[in-house]
């Protein structure tokens, strides 16, 4: 059989620890034996990135703006015990920000649903995906302890010398605290114009909650860019017979319970942080959660959500088995396959990362896995808990 291939590369990001084993295991077993891959390749293992002082991770960063595309492998983000146990001249920041920084995207996290996995939340059919926009509000905020009696007033100074100032608060003797905090205009756009995007690449609704009858500005502000950038995506959203939907954010948790997911979740940073955690442990697992980074220009970067598991990697150097999950790695390929078919009309290449999806998926429904989920597995054939190679192994097979 002829290997399939694309015209347009894939930017293949490579990364650290167990998680980068696992890479090279799925492209020699899985992609290969089937695919010509057409990949622009890029290290971001963190001895590469000492190596380039942190140079290839913007140079990869740039290649998907260039190329639209890229699959990674997850990264080590050092914190000061990294930087001597691999010897680094500095503590480079994590590159999932610095790719973030460069394509000013949202990342969007979904759950991979198998039969035999029943969610915390049985209604949960399908599943739902959290759009966080992930800039500004109070993580970025100025916040003072009020020690005693004082006022609190927020002013605003303009380039011209205008101001504009409103008190919030007058503190009695026992004092308290105040949290100023902010976004922009063209981030809220952003985040906005990528949750369109990849509402209409998912083909699936899109629901955005804030608290605009309490914050009427703040929130007022997200709404309405919303509302105004959603008329040039309309007649898209018609066309496919998707739909966009504002509510607050109290009715949207109450419908999100009642409901059977199938569509996109759009949060602002703080809800988007704390509804993402919990949907995701409603599903059952990290090593089930998929994450894709959507820039307002439409670029795609998928990756799993988990982290490089450095747990088992220490174990599997000491020649130990190891069970670790590599579902959601696989789905970052086949997310990136099925975005370059799209953009390249490839049926072929569809095709391929649907029967992979579904290799994978089958293996699960058919008893094999992975050790994390083996306790939370419910399903007809009893369960058969496999090394990481053996799991790799038999969906190789079923492909
Ligand atoms: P982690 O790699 O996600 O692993 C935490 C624990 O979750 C593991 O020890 C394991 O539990 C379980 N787990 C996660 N993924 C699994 C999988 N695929 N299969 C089976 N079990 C899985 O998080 P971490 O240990 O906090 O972070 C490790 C490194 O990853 C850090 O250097 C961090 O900077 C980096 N990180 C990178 C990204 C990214 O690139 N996007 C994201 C998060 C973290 P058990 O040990 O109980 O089996
Ligand atoms: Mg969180």
């Amino acid at each position: 059989m002829e290997k399939i291939s694309w015209k347009t590369p894939i930017v293949e990001m490579q990364g650290d620890e167990m998680t980068r084993i696992l890479w090279d295991k799925i492209k020699e077993i899985l992609l290969k034996p089937h695919l010509k891959l057409n990949t622009e390749f890029y290290d971001l293992g963190l001895n590469e990135r000492e190596r380039t002082k942190d140079a290839v991770t913007t140079k990869a960063a740039e290649a998907i703006k260039k190329y639209g595309v890229g699959v990674k492998c997850a990264t080590i983000t050092p914190n000061v015990q990294r930087v001597e146990e691999y010897n680094l001249s500095e503590m480079w920041r994590s590159p999932n920000g610095t790719i973030r920084a460069v394509l000013d995207g949202t990342v969007f996290r979904a759950p991979i649903l198998v039969k035999g996995i029943t969610p915390y939340v049985p209604g949960w059919t399908k599943p739902i995906t959290v759009a966080r926009h992930a800039y500004g509000d109070v993580y970025r905020s100025g916040e003072i302890v009020v020690s005693g009696k004082a006022k609190a007033e927020l002013k605003l100074t303009y380039a011209d010398g205008k101001t504009e100032a409103k008190t919030i608060f007058d503190f009695d003797e026992g004092g308290g605290v105040v949290q100023g905090m902010y976004n922009t205009n063209a981030s809220i756009e952003a985040f906005a114009r990528s949750c369109f995007n990849y509402a209409l690449d998912t083909k699936q609704d899109l629901w955005f909650a804030t608290k605009d009858t309490i914050s009427k500005l703040y929130d007022g502000a997200f709404k309405a860019i919303f509302a105004r950038v959603f008329e040039q995506y309309k007649e898209r959203f018609d066309k496919l017979g998707i739909k966009y939907e504002y509510s607050l954010i109290d009715d949207s948790v109450a419908r999100v319970m009642r409901s059977s997911g199938g569509f996109i979740w759009a949060l602002k940073n703080y809800d988007g942080d704390v509804m993402s955690d919990m949907v995701a442990t409603a599903y059952g697992s990290l090593a089930m959660m998929t994450s894709v980074l959507v820039s307002p220009d439409g670029c795609c970067e998928y990756e799993a959500a988990h982290g490089t598991v450095t747990r088992h990697y220490y174990k599997h150097l000491n020649g130990e088995t190891t069970s670790t999950n590599s579902v959601a790695t696989i789905f970052a390929w086949s997310g990136a396959l099925k975005k370059r078919a799209q953009t390249e009309g490839n049926a072929a290449l569809e095709n391929f990362a649907i029967r992979l999806e579904k290799a994978t998926t089958d293996c699960i429904e058919n008893g094999f896995m992975t050790g994390d989920l083996v306790g939370i597995y419910h399903g007809e054939k009893p369960a058969v808990k496999l090394d990481s190679f053996a799991f790799l192994e038999k969906i190789a097979e079923n492909l």
